[in-house]
């Protein structure tokens, strides 16, 4: 399995990496398997990276990433004929600011979810979509929250500029030290936990920000509640 270094480190926009496999999926398109990566697969509400993939006489434009149960799936453009060859070294870099808007929306849904469960503690987050232009997070619960304590919440939070980390732990220790999750975690990806601050822990695979103060702003855009689920959508100002 290729090496996750989106995972050790979200800020790292440039790397080396060497193809392990030129392969087509089932609808015949084209993609790349590395032995290490930092482009983030699509997954767990956050869009893909794109970037370059570039060696001695070849660049390939990065259009898609997927992760299937043994896989990171780097998708090139179908105009682009692959003629990198199996352990061929390459340069990868890439979108930053493609990447930056990503974990700034990502980061966001999880300080909101925070801070929706503790100053509305009958709300439970239950999903995050944090795609820039569409984001946002659904509780479970019956009480929609108040807006304008809402946003004087978060931006008391923001304020503080507490800084983000995430660890390793299996799941049976984690619901013993913090909660009993309300959802499934998939099969495929290691037990990640992203906590901000003294804030209570997420499982997450994503890629987060290092201090919130780089979110710089939450704007709430709707409230809505229907069949005990409530939804906020935001973006980031
Ligand atoms: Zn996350």
């Amino acid at each position: 399995m290729t090496r996750q270094l989106y995972l050790q480190d979200a800020y790292l926009f440039e790397s080396d990496a060497c193809i392990a496999k030129y392969k087509k999926d089932e609808r015949d398109m084209p993609y790349l398997l590395l032995d290490q990566t930092i482009f983030y697969p699509q997954g767990g509400g956050q869009p893909c990276d794109h970037g370059k993939i570039i060696g001695g006489d070849f660049e390939y434009t990065v259009c898609n990433i997927r992760q299937t149960k043994n896989e990171i799936r780097h998708y090139i453009e179908l105009t682009q004929k692959a003629s990198a060859s199996t352990n061929c070294k390459v340069k990868c870099a890439i979108d930053k600011d493609r990447r930056l808007l990503n974990a700034r929306h990502h980061t966001a849904g999880h300080l909101l979810g925070n801070v929706v469960e503790l100053a509305f503690p009958s709300l439970k987050a239950i999903k995050c979509h944090a795609f820039p232009g569409e984001a946002y997070i659904e509780f479970l619960g019956a009480d929609p929250p108040d807006e304008q304590l809402l946003q004087k919440s978060l931006q008391n939070a923001i304020a503080q500029d507490l800084k983000t980390k995430v660890f390793e732990i299996d799941r049976d220790s984690f619901e013993l030290v913090y909660y009993k999750l309300p959802y499934e975690i998939p099969e495929n990806k290691n037990f990640r936990v992203m906590q901000i601050g003294n804030f209570a822990p997420v499982p997450c695979g994503g890629t987060h920000l290092a201090s919130i103060k780089e979110i710089v702003g939450i704007t709430l855009n709707k409230i809505k509640h229907k069949n005990s689920i409530v939804r906020i959508s935001f973006g980031v100002a």
